[in-house]
């Protein structure tokens, strides 16, 4: 409230400073003249100019050479005008104001802009502020360097060379060397694509202009083409200059077997940046750099040499990773001795560096929210939950029995499978609270950070994830089953899709990928279907054999709402 009413003041001031300096510009001083005297110098062919400035006022200039402006009254009669014309008089018509009222627009513009900025403040007080993606914008509020990035060390030494060919590209030209123009960053969202980008014109000390794919969906023909070209007029203005391109498949992705007609705006602005790009000098100190989610949905046209023919992954970080960009984003945080850096990194395998981020920022609003000086490992633990289910559900007076039950149940299948079929996960939390993401509730179990994933240990991550469903079906039977497990169901049947087409680990199907080969294959539907139907029988029998062990669960979960790895432990002891 107080920054508002400092900046209404600001804009006040900026505006009366120049509305007086406008007048004090153009104010002369005019000497009087009646209008006798005047139409007397008419007749004396001494009148040089007339100025009809309004109703009232005339300004009037002689032939001497005094450079004087006489006010003179103006007798608003028809023909006056005409009679001036006719004594060879140039007669301009509030002329010599124009400056003043230009200036007091001017003014009047800026009061407008200060009240539309203030009311617009205003009225998106509460919400997240949005930067107008429209424009291509220079961030100059933070330099971002190196230092900014922790892990993702392939990467920075795979930008390196980039960085010295934008300061001194002619080192590289006089060798003849094409250097990439385009730079393809890849990875999962969150991993720190914009953040390298940013780094990369940091450590050139160069501008940095960004502006995302998604702004140009949806646009008329030929404005989005026109606006990849004024983008990178303005960056060549600068000479030296990164322009990053986010999310580039919205206007790079794939054209779909047959060519249609209404993807013609994507396609005239691809056509637009790759014509900007091929039109750059080799020495030329400016650099494309791009960010996309998925490499394999772009059209091959993008990866061509000449265009973003360097392509650098930026994946999740590993454990090092982990530690080291949670220690950055600690420093300016008062860590409570009893935080171990070491563990945060362990328990947060799949992870991205966004996510990290915000499991230490959330931890530290959760400190403040409680009035604490210091950040505890307890803190840390609330955020951990809040960035993997958001926040508890505060409420919970409206859940009925019969819902908790259902939730427990599903819950205790999950975990009990987990603890059977994959032992060297850790269950981190088993809850029965709602998150206010919608989930009646979760189970979260961490699996040992390794690079591989075995055929057994896919099926079982299956199982595990149809454990669930199979809970509620054993403690009340095949008709009451719930639409609770619809997320899980989706992630097992992408998973067996993988396993059966992108792994090649069926037995029956073997290891013919048909999408990749682009044939239809119509058994695959019928094979993902026996292989998670045949998951399902299994788990099942799995669950009805150890049902004391999942009443158990359930007992304790409705007792304590959460539980953990150890509760689990005692009770399958
Ligand atoms: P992407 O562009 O890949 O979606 P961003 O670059 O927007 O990801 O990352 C979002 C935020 O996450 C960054 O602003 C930063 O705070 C944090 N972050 C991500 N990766 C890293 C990293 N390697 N080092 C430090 N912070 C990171
Ligand atoms: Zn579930």
């Amino acid at each position: 409230m107080k920054n508002k009413k400092l900046i209404i003041i600001a804009i006040s001031i900026v505006t009366i400073g120049i509305v007086i300096s406008g007048w004090l510009l153009t104010r002369k001083d005019y000497d009087e003249m009646t209008y006798n005297e005047f139409i007397n110098k008419i007749e004396n062919s001494s009148v040089k100019n007339v100025s009809i400035i309004d109703d009232n006022t005339l300004h009037v200039k002689l032939n001497d050479h005094n450079n004087i402006t006489y006010k003179v009254p103006n007798p608003s009669k028809e023909g006056f005008k005409e009679y001036l014309l006719i004594n060879n008089i140039k007669v301009e018509t509030g002329n010599s104001n124009t400056m003043q009222k230009m200036f007091q627009s001017f003014g009047v513009g800026i009061i407008l802009i200060g009240i539309i900025l203030y009311l617009r403040k205003g009225s998106s007080d509460n919400k997240q502020v949005i930067v107008d993606a429209n424009k291509s914008k220079i961030n100059s509020n933070k330099v971002v360097t190196f230092t900014n990035v922790a892990g993702n060390d392939e990467a920075k030494e795979l930008v390196k060379d980039i960085i010295d060919f934008i300061k001194t590209p002619d080192k590289y030209s006089s060798l003849g060397a094409r250097m990439p123009r385009g730079v393809m960053l890849y990875g999962p969202p969150g991993t720190g694509k914009t953040l390298m980008a940013k780094a990369v014109a940091g450590e050139a000390d160069v501008p940095f202009y960004a502006v995302s794919g998604s702004d140009f969906i949806q646009m008329y023909v030929g404005v989005g083409a026109s606006r990849i070209r004024k983008l990178f007029k303005k960056a060549k203005k600068s000479e030296k200059a990164v322009i990053f391109i986010d999310e580039i498949d919205a206007i790079g992705k794939k054209r779909a077997g047959k060519a249609s007609a209404s993807n013609d705006e994507r396609d005239q602005t691809l056509n637009a940046l790759l014509t900007e790009m091929s039109g750059f000098n080799d020495n030329e100190g400016i650099v494309v750099i791009a960010a996309t989610n998925r490499l394999d949905t772009l059209d091959s046209a993008l990866l061509r040499p000449g265009r973003f023919d360097r392509q650098i992954e930026i994946g999740l970080p590993d454990y090092n990773a982990r530690r080291e960009i949670l220690s950055l984003h600690a420093r300016n945080k008062p860590l409570h001795d009893s935080v171990d850096i070491g563990k945060i990194a362990k328990d947060t395998v799949y992870f991205s560096g966004a996510m990290l981020e915000n499991l230490m920022n959330e931890a530290a609003i959760i400190t403040a929210n409680n009035n604490d000086k210091v950040i505890t490992s307890n803190y840390i633990d609330k955020a951990f939950y809040t960035v993997v289910a958001g926040s508890e559900k505060k409420d919970r007076s409206n859940i009925t029995n019969r819902d908790r039950q259902i939730t427990a149940y599903h819950e205790a299948g999950h975990a009990l499978i987990t603890k059977l079929l994959l032992p060297d996960n850790v269950i981190s939390k088993v809850t029965i609270i709602p998150s206010t993401k919608g989930a009646g509730g979760f189970s979260m179990s961490i699996p040992k950070d390794k690079m591989y994933q075995t055929k057994k240990e896919i099926r079982n991550n299956i199982k595990v994830l149809l454990a669930g469903r199979i809970a509620e079906e054993i403690a009340f039977g095949k008709d009451e089953v719930t639409t609770g497990a619809s997320n899980d169901i989706e992630k097992a049947s992408i998973m067996i899709k993988d396993y059966i087409i992108k792994f090649g680990m069926d037995d029956e199907l073997g290891i013919f990928n048909a999408e990749s080969a682009n044939v239809k294959d119509t058994s695959i539907v019928t094979q993902c279907r026996n292989e998670i139907n045949q998951a399902y029988k299994e788990t099942k029998e799995i669950l009805e054999n150890k049902k004391e062990y999942l009443d158990e669960i359930v007992e304790e979960l409705i007792r304590k709402e959460t539980i953990d790895n150890v509760d689990i432990d005692i009770i399958c002891a």
